[in-house]
């Protein structure tokens, strides 16, 4: 074949793909406008949960530290009062710190838990300018009081919450 015809073949073959691909479904993702839903296993960041009546279900265990392999979570744990109640727990975290830049988002701080406190969820949008701001502090990590709930620390009547470990599902006792 003479190298000039050839040539004008496989521009045209190029030419072809190209138009071809006009027709075509776009696979890109317009993020971060559009995101993607992740997948129903995903780990992304922690939050601490509450009881519906306000109460936070972290008792300040530091089981949760223990299991971390990355040495991630710093717990610091106070006891609660009939006056000054955070849990229905003996105790409840006064301070509950991740570090992000540590976490190697493996899920076993979520095993350990024993009131299933902390979750790992769907926000994997984490990103930091210094050191500082990747630790992620009660603050931070606990949600907000739902809708027919009390912020914490609440007034509660003495002898209503006398486990240390509550039980999950009704937390009076
Ligand atoms: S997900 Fe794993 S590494 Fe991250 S804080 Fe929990 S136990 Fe530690
Ligand atoms: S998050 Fe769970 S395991 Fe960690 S300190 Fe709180 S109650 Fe204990």
């Amino acid at each position: 074949m003479v190298p000039e015809l050839a040539r004008v073949q496989e521009i045209l073959r190029g030419m072809w793909v190209t138009f071809r691909s006009m027709f075509e479904k776009p696979v890109t993702i317009q993020y971060p406008e559009v995101k993607r839903p992740v997948k129903s296993r995903f780990r992304g960041r922690h939050v601490l949960h509450r009881y519906d009546n306000g109460l936070e279900k972290c008792i300040g265990c530091s089981l949760c530290a223990a299991a971390c392999p990355a040495n991630a979570i710093f717990v610091e744990a106070a006891e609660n009062t009939d006056e000054e109640r955070y849990s229905p727990g003996e105790r409840y975290a006064a301070t509950y710190e991740i570090n992000m830049l540590r976490c190697i988002y493996c899920g076993f701080c979520e095993d350990a838990c024993p009131t299933q406190a902390i979750t790992l969820e769907d926000q994997y949008e984490l990103s930091f300018s210094n050191r500082a701001d990747a630790i992620y502090t009660k603050e931070k990590l606990l949600l907000p009081v739902p809708e027919n709930g009390q912020p914490t620390p609440q007034k509660t009547p003495p002898g209503k919450f006398t486990r240390s470990v509550p039980k999950m599902e009704d937390p009076k006792d």
